[in-house]
Order: structure tokens, then sequence, then C-alpha cells
């Protein structure tokens, strides 16, 4: 039994799952992988964690449960339950990715599980929870067939990814392995670094671009990876896109996703240029947009710049808002934990106060249901997109 401190008590009995080192007294859990109870201060049980160091924190609660222990069954339970809330989305025909399984938000923190049809991708936060991973992959088997499983540890120096090759067991996924979302194809790829070319905590977006936002109008998708908006758009009837992303391998990247849906990519504009740059150019010719999509990561740094969400995102949004017509629309995207959804607002206020223009928010997302968060640890909520229309 560990004891934690008095307000790490009360965290924990008000739901947080996460442990970190500063709940403890000199006495802190290090054995990756162990179950260990908590106790307060009066040696009363409190909860039952797993141990496993992680980029953030040293564990998760895994139970409320004196003498729970984390094996098949344990783990059985959580996976089928992961399953079973999601299955509108393994019956689906239109969408063949998505998240089966999101870490503590279906009771064990640490893990994901993506579904990129048929083949399952297991991401693992800690070598405490990878430990067990021999159990996992039984009982995840017991519930689902799938294709294959690809694997990537994420637990090494911050948290950095480790592996150099994904592939755990079952058929070798097709490179590219082509998936479909809201009927749109992707072209994915599970054994290539960190990213397999798709956001799966997009679909919304991506659909009520499609659906909503585009016919007709001129698209730029800033920040945009493999061009996946700029697809999106271009299946809901927009008459051109500009992709514009700093990674010089996203020009064939997002080349590649607009032929697997027999589009051209002559016929839209992919650059391979610093946002911030691309910025000062399009104002400087006097561009104009009716749809700007601003998803940028939370950090970044190139050559000549560095970004940071919090400090920077107003005047990232100025230069949008900018370049975007009248009652054209701006997305703004953004996956930071550390920025909630009222501080956004308030920086979107802000930035259109500068601009001296006008605004109405016309719906926001959040993470689709696969991808759900837990109250007791807001962090699990990251995604916050506001799409904006410009009035004047
Ligand atoms: N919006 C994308 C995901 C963005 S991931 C999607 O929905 O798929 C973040 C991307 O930002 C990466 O591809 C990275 O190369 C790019 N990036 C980071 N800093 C940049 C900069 N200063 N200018 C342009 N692209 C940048």
């Amino acid at each position: 039994m560990y004891e934690i401190k008095k307000w790490a008590v009360s965290n924990i009995n008000s739901g947080t799952p996460l442990l970190t080192k500063e709940m403890f007294y000199n006495k802190v859990p290090k054995e990756e992988g162990a179950v260990v109870e908590l106790m307060d201060e009066k040696k009363h049980y409190v909860a039952t964690a797993l141990v496993g160091k992680q980029n953030k924190g040293i564990g998760w609660v895994i139970s409320n449960k004196q003498n729970q222990v984390f094996d098949y069954a344990f783990i059985l339970g959580k996976v089928r339950a992961a399953v079973d809330k999601r299955e509108m989305l393994f019956k689906s025909e239109e969408t063949t990715a998505f998240r089966v399984f999101n870490g503590i938000s279906d009771g064990i923190g640490g893990l994901t599980i993506d579904w990129y049809d048929g083949f399952a991708l297991f991401s693992w936060y800690s070598e405490g929870l990878f430990l067990h991973s021999d159990t996992i992959y039984s009982a995840f088997e017991k519930v689902i067939s799938y294709k294959g499983i690809y694997a990537k540890r994420r637990f090494g120096e911050n948290g950095q990814f480790v592996d150099d090759d994904n592939f755990v067991k079952g058929e070798i996924a097709p490179e590219p392995l082509i998936i479909k979302e809201s009927n749109i194809n992707f072209a994915t790829y599970l054994n290539d670094g960190a990213m397999t070319g798709i956001f799966l905590d997009q679909r919304d977006v991506r659909r009520y671009i499609m659906e909503e936002l585009s016919a007709g109008k001129r698209v730029l998708n800033t920040f945009s990876y493999t061009g996946a908006f700029s697809v999106a758009a271009s299946m809901g009837g927009a008459i051109h896109t500009t992709s514009v992303d700093v990674a010089n391998r996203s020009r064939a990247k997002t080349a590649e996703q607009f032929e697997v849906n027999n589009l051209n990519p002559q016929d839209h504009t992919i650059m391979v240029e610093d946002v911030f740059h691309y910025f000062k150019y399009a104002t400087r010719k006097e561009l104009e947009f009716d749809l700007v999509i601003l998803d940028p990561p939370s950090f970044a740094k190139t050559k000549k710049v560095t970004f940071s969400a919090t400090k920077d995102y107003g005047t990232l949004l100025e230069q949008a808002i900018n370049i975007t017509a009248v009652n054209g629309y701006v997305i703004a995207s953004t996956n930071h934990s550390g920025i909630t959804m009222s501080d956004f607002n308030k920086t979107i206020k802000n930035s259109f106060a500068k601009q001296g223009r006008k605004y109405h928010v016309e719906t926001t997302f959040e993470q689709p249901v696969d991808f759900a968060s837990i109250k007791g640890y807001p962090e699990s909520a990251y995604l916050k997109v506001v799409i904006l229309k410009v009035l004047s």
C-alpha cells in the first residue's frame, strides 16, 4: 500500500485517474506494470492503480475496488464495453476507420486502439502497460476478429515514438491501406513512423466541410499534412483548394489523397511552404478565400518560426481572417489540451476585433463519440473546433 497526500485522496475520490509522483510521500511506486493500492493517512484504502511511467504521470487508477487485479478477465470487460459502445461504427459501410479504445476514457489509461478497415493499431504510452500486451492482445482477439495487429510504442524519452517496425501479428496491411470515412477514401500507412496519414478525431469536421461548407468555395487548408481537409472540401464541391504544409513529404502525400478519390491533384494547389510565410505572400497578392482552415500543431518549430498555440494562435487567426471573403468561413481548430473552449473563444473574439471584422459562430465541434473524454481527466477533451462565419 502506498500512502498519498490529502489533496491527492480528494482528487482521486472525485475522479482524477492520473497518478503523479507529487501525490506520494517519499515512497513512490516505480515497478513498471505493477498493480498497487493507494491509501490515505489513516491507512484506509482509496483506489487501485497500475504503474506505468509516461509523458505525463506515473500510472493510472484502474479501480475503486480493493484487491482488484489487472488480469485477462478485467481487461476483457473493458475491451468488450469499448467495442459495444462502437457497435454503430463497426456496422457502418461508409466509415471503416475509427478509435476502438480511447485510453482512460475506456478504463485503461495509456493505451489507444484504432481500427483501420480490419487492422488494429495499438499505441502504448507506458512500458508498464506494454508489459501486459500479450494479455491485452488475447482479450482483444476474443472480442473482435481482425486482419492484423500493428503497434506503436510511444514511451521513449519525452514520450517519443520508439519502433522501426510496427507489425505484430496476423496479415500484413497493404501500403497504402485505403480506409473509408463518410465515403471518402484515405490512403493510410500503419508502418510508416509515428503518424498514419489521417487524424481520425477530425471525422465530424471533415464531414461538415464536405456536406455544409465547400460547394462552390475557394478553400485554403493550412498545416494541411496529407490534405485530408482539402480532399473533404473537394469531394463537397469546392472549386479549388490550396494546401500549405512545411513538410516536404506533404506534397506527394496530398496528391495521393486526391488520387485515391479519383480527383486530379493538378486541379489543386499543393504548396510546401511555411504557413506564416504563405500568409505574408497571400496578403501581398491580395488573395481571397471563402473557407480558410487553421489546424496547427500545439507547438511547431521550423528554421524561421516557433509557433506555440497558447501564445500565437490569435496572430495566426488574424492572418487567416485577413484573407477571408465577406460571408466566408474560418475553421479554427486546436488540439492543445491546455486551451479551454472559453480561452479559445476569447482569442477568436480578440482576433476579429483587431482585424475590425464581424463574425458569428456557426457551430463548434469537439471529439467524436469514439474519442470520448471523461470529466475526471479534462485533458482528455483536447479538441476544439470552431466554425466561424465572417460577416463583414
Ligand atoms: N490539419 C491536418 C493535421 C495537421 S498536423 C489534418 O487534418 O490532417 C500538423 C502539420 O503542421 C504537420 O504536417 C506539420 O508539417 C505542419 N507544420 C508545422 N509547422 C508548420 C509551419 N510553420 N508551416 C506549415 N506547416 C507546418
